[in-house]
């Protein structure tokens, strides 16, 4: 029997080891920490489903609805409600809808008469030769312009990856859109042309979480896991003769597995503190560059009333050229239903980020302060929170800034010099869980298919 030990149990371990423990592997997850699921975390309290990490899901492709659906999560997924396709910027005080459609764009004051007529210029926007690698700030300028930079790829960037567009690299963190240029010489051109659709009845995304909150899915993929799944495991030994041996701290015991298969799905920064072999620790050593931010996901409750913006949307980003204190705020009790009690309406706020690291950190009374004086100036809302759930998370999201090609190859290196070593995580193929998701089945599909 093939045998696999996988270390790290958020969505990608899990979602590898699940692969492979179908595919008839002998499998033994090692997670640090007492629960699984790393980033994803739900909390259920006083009538409130918070997330304190993602809120969210993309289901992009057949293959990863197919595995929820063998998981039985099928009954259990909870689809965002049409609502969620309003998107709304901050900008000069108010909301400002961002356009769908080319009429409304024209009408939207989201761009300058100056900015959308920049905008318009892309098609005819040469590709400069011998370009190096560029960042995200520059080949949006470049391509559309300051204003569509300011508001609309930069506050994006501060919502997907609460980071800057100055350092994220455009082919590393948006590679579909940095081809559309590379394939079409224009991204207008490109999308016209199809570039970013899918084929005639391929798998429409569709956004999602589970009615539980998105703990859920960790949730089913321990369950399935059953007692190859260790908690509070601390990894003391790694070595590698023809196979990988394993030893680890647990439940007050010593325990050792063998296997042809080792899976690394700890974050980027947690990796040099294994205990690799001498030459995969050298190899990998530096992957602790990767900038991890700080960011605070602070949700609030409040009574209908105390809101006055009418909260139709997913939510507002806040472009960093409104100098504000908040990244964006989600609408979450309007994309999802039961996430407040009747009468009641939750929102949750991101703090910090690149943009703005020192003010992850602040105290939770400073934050409830910036963060009234916040709410009160984007979304009308007055008085105190009925309901506050905060969480700090100290390194949350992996950059793919300029040069991120180098830590991708020291990667490459070390899973070639080192048969059966494979590393997997948000800082590799996507941060998305959607994309973790897929990243980690995809990944016990290849190996067992060797
Ligand atoms: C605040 C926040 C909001 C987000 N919002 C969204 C969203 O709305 N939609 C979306 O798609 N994505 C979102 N994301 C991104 C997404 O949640 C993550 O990219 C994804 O969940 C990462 O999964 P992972 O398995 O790669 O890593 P992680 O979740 O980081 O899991 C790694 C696991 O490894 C464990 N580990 C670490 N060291 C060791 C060790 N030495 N031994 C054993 N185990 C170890 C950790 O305890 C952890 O359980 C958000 C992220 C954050 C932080």
């Amino acid at each position: 029997m093939k045998s696999a030990v996988v270390i790290g149990a958020g969505i990608t371990g899990l979602a590898a080891a699940t692969t492979l423990k179908k595919a008839g592997y002998d499998v033994r997850l090692l997670e640090k920490s007492t629960r699984t699921g790393g980033c994803i975390q739900t909390v259920r309290r006083d009538g409130y489903l918070v997330e304190t990490g993602p809120n969210t899901m993309m289901l992009s492709s057949l293959q990863t609805a197919m595995f929820l659906g063998e998981l039985g999560l099928g009954d259990e997924l909870l689809l965002s409600s049409d609502v969620a396709k309003n998107r709304y910027i901050y900008k000069g005080g108010e909301t400002v809808a961002v356009p769908t459609g080319p009429g409304k764009f024209f009408k939207s004051p989201l761009l300058s008469a100056k900015g959308k007529l920049r905008l318009m210029k892309e098609p005819f926007v040469k590709k400069p030769a011998n370009l190096a690698e560029e960042s995200l700030a520059s080949f949006v300028q470049r391509r559309l312009g300051q204003d569509a930079l300011d508001f609309m790829a930069e506050p994006a960037v501060s919502g997907i990856y609460a980071g800057d567009p100055k350092r994220l690299s455009a082919q590393h963190a948006f590679p579909k859109i940095h081809e559309l240029e590379n394939r079409y010489g224009s991204l207008v051109k490109g999308a016209f042309k199809g570039g970013m659709r899918k084929a005639p009845g391929s798998f429409r995304a569709v956004m999602a979480t589970f009615k539980d909150g998105m703990q859920a899915l960790p949730a089913k993929l321990a369950e399935r896991l059953g007692d190859a799944l260790t908690l509070g495991a601390t990894v003391t030994a790694i070595s590698r003769t023809d196979r990988w041996l394993v030893s680890w701290e647990a439940d007050g015991g010593q325990h050792s597995a063998e296997a042809d298969t080792l899976i690394l799905a700890v974050p980027a920064y947690a990796v040099r503190d294994l205990p690799l072999p001498e030459n995969a620790k050298q190899t990998l050593f530096d992957l602790h560059e990767i900038p991890y931010p700080p960011v605070t996901s602070f949700s609030v409750g409040y009574r209908r009333e105390q809101v006055g913006h009418a909260l139709d949307g997913f939510g507002v980003l806040v472009p960093a050229v409104e100098q504000r204190k908040v990244l964006g705020v989600l609408f979450p009790s309007s994309v999802y239903s039961d996430r407040a009690p009747e009468g009641h309406v939750l929102l949750t706020a991101f703090i910090g980020g690149m943009r703005q690291p020192t003010l992850a950190t602040l105290s939770e009374e400073e934050h409830l302060a910036l963060l009234k004086t916040e709410l009160a100036a984007i979304l009308g809302v007055t008085g105190e929170p009925t309901f506050t759930e905060r969480t700090l998370w100290r390194k949350a999201i992996p950059q793919y800034n300029v040069g991120h090609g180098n830590f991708l190859a020291m990667i490459d290196k070390a899973e070639r010099e080192n048969p059966g070593l494979h590393l997997c995580g948000n800082y590799r193929g996507g941060i998305a869980v959607g994309q973790c998701l897929t990243n980690g089945i995809e990944l016990g599909h290849k190996i067992a298919a060797q």
